[in-house]
Order: structure tokens, then sequence, then C-alpha cells
């Protein structure tokens, strides 16, 4: 029982509240980059089919000035006389898009176009996505720029640009050169944020509330499971009838503080002593003959509440037998343990008990022991309690008496 007790119910609740914080956090986590990756993916491959199209368009409008024909089929090459005017057309051109950036490149790497002139000529050669794209494959990828001078020479700072990389392919469909495209996302990212942000808030919000519900059934549960305990705690441990520590627990009380004595003995404290008492009602069988088993009931509890009211608060007394009951009187020597005696003695005697507006007269009889620790066990001084009351009785009862 003590066990029992002492898995309390509520652990259960604080337990419950952390896995439901780590769970929120995990839940909400891994939702968000979920989330946030299939927009992403999606802005990604929307920016891309858009560069994909304006890079169709830009070839077909631009073949004159871009391609230059051979036996082998079209090639990249531009007249540097033609540069001018290409790149106000080309800006013309790009001007309803969001495109900030756009280079062209020949076969062998070399950006022949650029709307920033002063790259032209260059050869990207280390230019791995370049060299796809030369390979025949489209790709595009999601880039932070801190700052960047868009096609109208604004300054722009803290976009988020998808690169494109198209090839550009002859009418033979041989790769001869490619296009990189900037395509502006910044809104759409900060769209899929603040997108992002509710959905979290409003999962966090049903999770939440789900949570809770399950804390106030919890709750509930671990109320009524702690109620029962402690009823059980208190059956297991008192006298229904006296409310009393029943004979289990006063003896194993009474067994502790003999150990205890023994304790503070070896720790080199001064010398304690331990009175027990022994007190059984004279005559009960009478009373319980005379007015009935209800009427002794009441009597037990009258004796039981008497025997309370006269011991200490650090003092523990219980029923052990039918009309028997032991009181463990910690730290208290002999003659305190025979005062405490006869003050119960008196109190029960002076009072008669009043069944059914009857007064009953009642006495008891004590009997005492001390014990230091060093005179023997516990059992031993049990019997010698037992045997001051048997000698009580003997000598007329409404006595207290000891060997
Ligand atoms: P003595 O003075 O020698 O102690 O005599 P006594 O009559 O008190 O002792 P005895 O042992 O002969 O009788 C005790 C009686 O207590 C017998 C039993 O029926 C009664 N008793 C035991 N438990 C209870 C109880 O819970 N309620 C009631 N009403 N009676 C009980
Ligand atoms: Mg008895
Ligand atoms: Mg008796």
């Amino acid at each position: 029982m003590a066990e029992l007790s002492n898995k309390d119910p509520a652990s259960l609740l604080s337990q419950l509240i952390k896995i439901a914080l780590v769970s929120l956090l995990v839940i909400l986590s891994l939702a968000a980059a979920s989330i946030y990756s299939v927009y992403s993916r999606h802005v990604i491959s929307r920016a891309e089919m858009n560069a994909v199209r304006i890079g169709s368009a830009l070839l077909a409008l631009e073949r004159g000035t871009l391609l230059a024909h051979s036996a082998e089929g079209s090639r990249i090459a531009l007249d540097v006389e033609n540069l001018p005017q290409l790149d106000r057309r080309l800006r013309q051109f790009l001007k309803p898009f969001a495109i900030i950036k756009i280079k062209i490149f020949s076969y062998d790497g070399r950006i022949i176009y650029s709307t920033d002139p002063s790259i032209i000529g260059r050869i990207d050669a280390e230019n791995s996505r370049l060299k796809k794209a030369l390979a025949g494959e489209v790709d595009s990828r999601l880039e932070k720029k801190d700052e960047v001078i868009d096609l109208a020479e604004e300054r722009k700072f803290d976009l988020d640009v998808v690169e494109t990389y198209i090839p550009i392919r002859n009418d033979k469909g041989r790769v001869i050169g490619s296009f990189e495209l900037y395509v502006d996302v910044t809104a759409a990212r900060r769209d899929i944020s603040s997108g992002v942000g509710m959905s979290m808030l409003l999962l966090a919000l049903a999770l939440i509330f789900v949570f809770a519900c399950a804390f106030v059934l919890v709750r509930r549960g671990t109320n009524q499971l702690k109620a029962t305990q402690n009823i059980l705690q208190i059956l297991a441990t008192t006298d229904t009838l006296t409310s009393l520590l029943n004979r289990h627990q006063i003896f194993l009380r009474a067994e502790q503080e003999f150990a205890r004595l023994g304790r503070e003995r070896e720790g080199g404290g001064t010398k304690k002593a331990l009175g027990l008492l022994m007190l059984d009602v004279d005559y009960f069988k009478r009373h319980n003959d005379t007015y009935g088993h209800q009427a002794g009931d009441l009597i037990l509890k009258e004796i039981a509440d008497r025997l309370v009211r006269s011991l200490r608060c650090y003092d523990f007394v219980g029923r052990y037998g039918g009309e028997e009951f032991l009181a463990v009187l910690p730290g208290t020597g002999f003659l305190g343990t025979r005062g405490i005696a006869e003050r119960i003695r008196e109190r029960v005697e002076a009072e008669p008990v009043i069944i059914g507006g009857i007064e009953v007269p009642v006495t008891v009889s004590l009997g005492l022991a001390c014990t230091t620790g060093e005179e023997g066990s516990f059992e031993d001084a049990l019997k010698r309690a037992d045997e001051g009351l048997y000698r009580a009785k003997s000598e007329g009862r409404n006595k207290v008496a000891w060997i």
C-alpha cells in the first residue's frame, strides 16, 4: 500500500504535459518543413516553366541576331555591333516578366550576352550547372541574393531567385548554347512563408485543443485514481469503527519507534525511552449484553476519542483487538507513561458514556511498560505491558499497573 501511494497519479499528468510539448514541437517542425519544401518545389517548377517559355520566345525573336548558319546547322554567334540593340530589345521584351538578369552562353561556355556587360566574353568553364545545360538538361535552383541590380538598373536587396539554365538547340536538335535566367520569386516565397506560418498556427491551435482535451480527461482519471488510492490507504491502515490505526499499523509504528531508539543510541544521542500502554475496557461483554452490540460499538468509539484527546500529537494509538487498544508514547519515560495512563483512566471513569439518554459508567484497565531498547526486544516490552494489564485486571480493574 505504501508503495502504491508513493506512485502519485499526478506524475502521469506531468508526463503527459512533457509528451504533449515534445509532440507539439516535433509535429509542428515536421509539418512546417514538409509544407515549406512542397511549396518551394512548386515555386521552383513554376519559375522554371516560365523561364523555359521565355527562353523559347527569346530564341524565336532573336534567331536572326543570335544564330549563324553553317553546313552542320546553326550555332550561337553574336556580332559585337549588334549587342547594344540586342540589349535594348531584350530589356524591353523582359520588362513584363519577373526576370532580373539574363545570360546567353555559347557552346564553349563563353558568355556572349549578359545584362551585366562587364562579364560578356568570359568563359564559365567550371560551371557544372552550365555543363549540364550544355548536355541538354534544364537545371533550376533557388538562391538567396543579398543584393541584385535588376533590368531597370535598380538595386534590389534580399531577393529569392530561381536560376534556370535552359539549353539552346539548333534546327537539328543539337545543343548549341544555353540561357541562364534569374526569375525573381521573392513575393511567392513571402506568400509561402506567411501561408506556412498561418497553417502552423492553425495546426498548433488544433493540437493544443486535442492535448487540452486529453489533459482534462487524464486529470479527471488521475483525480479519481488518487481519491480511490486515499480511500484504500485509509481502509488498509485504520480501524473502521474507531478511525484509530488498525492492529497491523499500530504494531508497525511501535516497532519503528523501538528501532529508532537503537539508531539514536548508536548515533550517540541522549538515551531516550519509549512508553507502551495497553488498555482494555472493563466488563465490556456486560455492556454488550445489557445495552446491545451497537451500544458496545458506541462505547468503543467514545473510549477511542478520549484516548486520542489524552495523548500528545506525536503519540500513536491503535485498536489491536476487540476492546483492546495500544498507545505508543515516543520519548516518554516511566513517570510520563504512568501519568498519561492515569489521565486516560480518570477521563474514562469521570464521565459516563451516554447511550440512548442513559448514563453508562465505563472503566478501563491499563498495563504499561517502558523501554530504552536495552532491556530486551520490542516483544519483551509488549509482553511486560500485557502482564501489567493482566495485573490491573486481577487487582480489581479500573487500574494502571506494571511489573
Ligand atoms: P474484562 O474486564 O476481563 O476485560 O472483561 P470483558 O467482558 O471486557 O472481556 P471479554 O474478553 O470477556 O469480552 C470482550 C467482549 O468484547 C467480547 C466481544 O463480543 C466484544 N467485542 C469484541 N469486539 C467488539 C466490537 O467490535 N463491538 C462490540 N460491540 N463488541 C465487541
Ligand atoms: Mg479483552
Ligand atoms: Mg475487557
